[in-house]
């Protein structure tokens, strides 16, 4: 036999026991006149509380009668030992000092929310008491002895004020399953006021998420974004009514897209400041309609706080990423064509917007020079090659180029936009152009999508993006989607 066998046999022999209530084997508690009891018999046992049905008296029951097994008071079980707290007298489950849970968990908090002065932080005094007051203290000792003490720390913190009481300290405050669990019991004793739990959940979410982008400038712009606008608006809601977990996935969900939006700009080589009416019109095509919806409030709050220059959104109601059907585009056309009570402008604009799919921003910054006459044909310069102009749309646009609007001022007079603005030299506003358009009954945004759907269905990718001047992937995109059989040349190689 091995002397480490030897060991082994010696440990059980002195320290594991069947328990003579449960009859499992292992380390036992204490030795009572019943027998050795395990860890949770000894437990139970000791929160039996009652009137003792041998004396009458009311106290602690661990005991139990050898003739009916019915619950008895120590001193009628013959127990040797005491089970009073040396603190309190309280009779229960004894610790270090022979202290009952509560004694010990006073003392635990003592020690942590010492002020310096060897008691515990004034301000803090409610916390303990909350903490003393609880059902079961022995969860809270566990609470502050779990692992390598989190909670422990953080009322450490707290009690040196190292850990300012305000919800501002207690949102980036690791780890956060300890942070979280204190700052509700803050709020539940009054020490902190109470704000909704989706909010704090929100909160810890938007910290994760801006401590993982990799450009500190996209997380101060959001995190601008989340302080100015998501929260005040999250908190004006949960004023009325508790917030839903979907009101939380929502306000999330306007955080995501806009960091997809910052992201998307940047590899275009791009910064939010210098996003255009083009690329937010290009995003608007690419993304898919609840991206575009969430992305709606950062992108009004960037304009509005300078960030950016104002944008021509889609309205809300009818939903932008819808496109419009091919047999309303084609309707439309004709309307523009044919019906002569528009103004010839807005006809000329919609035109371009219904056949090519160009931005607003693209055809405000057409000249008179791009459109060519090669023979008996009409070309537009969109990109190259240059695109036919079928002939009903050719005619309309010469009869446009004979009358432009805003040519009267002297500087203007000499001016080859196609579309020239009110100001000197300088084309019409996009969104000015687009207003126009819309009055018509043309959604500028819709009908640029379901455009350049129409193309993708006709010729291969790579061959309309470079007529149109888009960007490819975007077309290579939006062939995929329309299901074409062209969606294996997109990859433009
Ligand atoms: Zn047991
Ligand atoms: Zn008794
Ligand atoms: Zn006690």
């Amino acid at each position: 036999m091995s002397p480490a066998y030897t060991t082994r046999e010696q440990y059980e022999r002195w320290h594991k026991r069947d328990c003579a209530r449960c009859g499992r084997h292992g380390s036992f508690a204490a030795r009572w006149p019943d027998g050795h009891v395990c860890r949770t018999c000894h437990d139970r046992a000791l929160q039996q509380r009652g009137r003792c049905p041998n004396c009458s008296t009311d106290r602690i029951l661990p005991g139990l009668r050898t003739d009916d097994g019915a619950a008895i008071c120590p001193d009628c079980a013959g127990f040797t030992m005491s089970y009073a707290c040396s603190r309190c007298g309280r009779e229960a489950k004894l610790h270090g000092g022979r202290r009952c849970t509560r004694c010990t968990l006073a003392d635990r908090l003592g020690e942590l929310l010492d002020d310096g002065t060897g008691r515990v932080q004034p301000r803090l005094a409610p916390l303990a008491e909350h903490l003393l007051g609880m059902d079961n203290p022995l969860s809270g000792l566990a609470w502050l002895s779990y692992g390598r003490h989190p909670a422990a720390d953080l009322l450490r913190g707290l009690g040196s004020g190292e850990i300012p009481l305000t919800h501002d300290a207690f949102r980036t405050l690791q780890p956060w399953r300890a942070a979280a669990h204190l700052r509700e019991l803050l709020m539940a004793c009054g020490l902190l006021p109470v704000v909704d739990k989706q909010i704090l959940l929100f909160e810890r979410w938007l910290h994760e998420h801006l401590a993982g982008l990799a450009d500190p400038e996209h997380a101060q712009i959001l995190r601008r974004f989340a302080t100015w606008n998501v929260l005040p608006r999250l908190r004006a809601r949960a004023d009325a009514r508790p917030l839903t977990p979907a009101g939380r996935g929502y306000a999330g969900e306007q955080i995501i897209q806009a960091t997809a939006l910052l992201r998307w700009l940047a590899e275009r080589g791009r910064t939010l400041a210098d996003c255009t009416q083009a690329d937010v019109e290009l995003w608007h095509v690419e993304h898919a309609t609840s991206a575009n919806a969430n992305l709606r409030q950062f992108l009004l709050w960037a304009a509005k706080t300078r960030l950016t220059r104002r944008f021509d959104l889609p309205p809300t109601a009818s939903p932008c990423g819808k496109p419009l059907p091919e047999h309303d585009r084609t309707a439309l056309l004709g309307q523009v064509l044919t019906d002569r009570t528009g103004p010839l402008r807005s006809r000329a604009a919609a035109a371009i917007l219904l056949l090519y799919a160009q931005p607003v921003s693209r055809i405000t910054r057409l000249t008179i020079d791009d459109i060519i006459r090669d023979g008996g044909q009409v070309l537009l310069r969109l990109g190259d090659p240059p695109s036919p102009m079928p002939e009903p749309v050719a005619d309309l646009l010469f009869e446009y180029l004979g009358q432009r609007t805003n040519m009267r001022t002297a500087t203007n007079r000499d001016s080859r936009w196609l579309f020239p603005g009110r100001r000197a030299g300088e084309p019409l506003q996009p969104s000015t152009l687009s207003t126009l358009v819309q009055t018509l009954g043309v959604p500028s945004i819709t009908a640029r999508a379901a455009a350049i759907r129409q193309h993708v269905l006709d010729l291969p990718a790579p061959i309309v993006a470079s007529a149109l001047g888009y960007h490819q992937v975007t077309t290579a995109r939006l062939a995929a989607e329309a299901g074409t059989t062209w969606a294996n040349y997109a990859t433009g190689e």
